[in-house]
C-alpha cells in the first residue's frame, strides 16, 4: 500500500505548531493519520496554555483521535523528534509509523529506539520545524526551563 506523502503530513503538524505559537504556547505540533493520510487527531503542545507539562503535541494528537481498535496502520507525524514519553505511547499503542520534521535539535535516541522496534520512521530534516522552535526558545528560555524534557536533551548544548 502506498504511504501518504510525508511532506504533506508534516504540513498538518506544522499547522498545529503555528496554532500553539499563536496561543502563546510551545510551538510543537502533531497529528495522527490513517493509512490514507486522513487526519484522525491533531494537536499542539499545551504545557503553557493548560499548565500541564504532560500535554505534549503527540499525546494531545493521539488523544484527540479517541481510542482506536488498531493503530498498526496509523502514522504519527510531529514537528519535533518524539521524547521518551511520547515514544513510549507509540510502542504502547502499536502505532506503525512516525514522521518527524526536526530530528536535528534534540536527541533522537527515542526515535532510534522506535526504529529498532520495527516502527517505520521518517526524518524530514525540515528547516521550518527547526526554526519555529529555535526562535521561540530564544525568546522563552525561562518558560522552557520549567518544563521537564528528555534526559538526552539538546544536541547542541546542555540538557
Ligand atoms: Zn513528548
Amino acid at each position: 500500500m502506498p504511504q501518504p506523502d510525508p511532506r504533506g503530513l508534516l504540513a498538518l503538524a506544522y499547522e498545529q505548531a503555528r496554532r500553539g505559537l499563536a496561543e502563546g504556547g510551545v510551538p510543537i505540533g502533531a497529528a495522527l493519520v490513517d493509512a490514507d493520510g486522513a487526519v484522525l487527531g491533531a494537536g499542539c503542545n499545551g504545557n503553557v496554555q493548560h499548565g500541564d507539562f504532560l500535554l505534549h503535541a503527540e499525546t494531545v494528537a493521539i488523544g484527540d483521535a479517541g481510542a482506536l481498535s488498531d493503530y498498526a496502520g496509523t502514522t504519527l507525524v510531529t514537528t519535533m523528534t518524539p521524547c521518551w514519553y511520547c515514544s513510549g505511547l507509540v510502542r504502547f499503542l502499536g502505532i506503525g509509523a512516525v514522521v518527524v520534521g526536526d530530528s536535528e535539535s534534540w536527541s533522537d535516541e527515542a526515535l532510534d529506539w522506535l526504529e529498532s522496534a520495527g516502527v517505520a520512521t521518517t526524518r524530514l530534516h525540515d528547516r521550518a520545524c527547526v526554526d519555529i522552535f529555535a526562535d521561540w526558545l530564544a525568546t522563552n528560555p525561562d518558560v522552557w526551563s520549567t518544563l521537564p524534557s528528555s534526559a538526552g536533551g539538546r544536541k547542541d548544548g546542555p540538557g
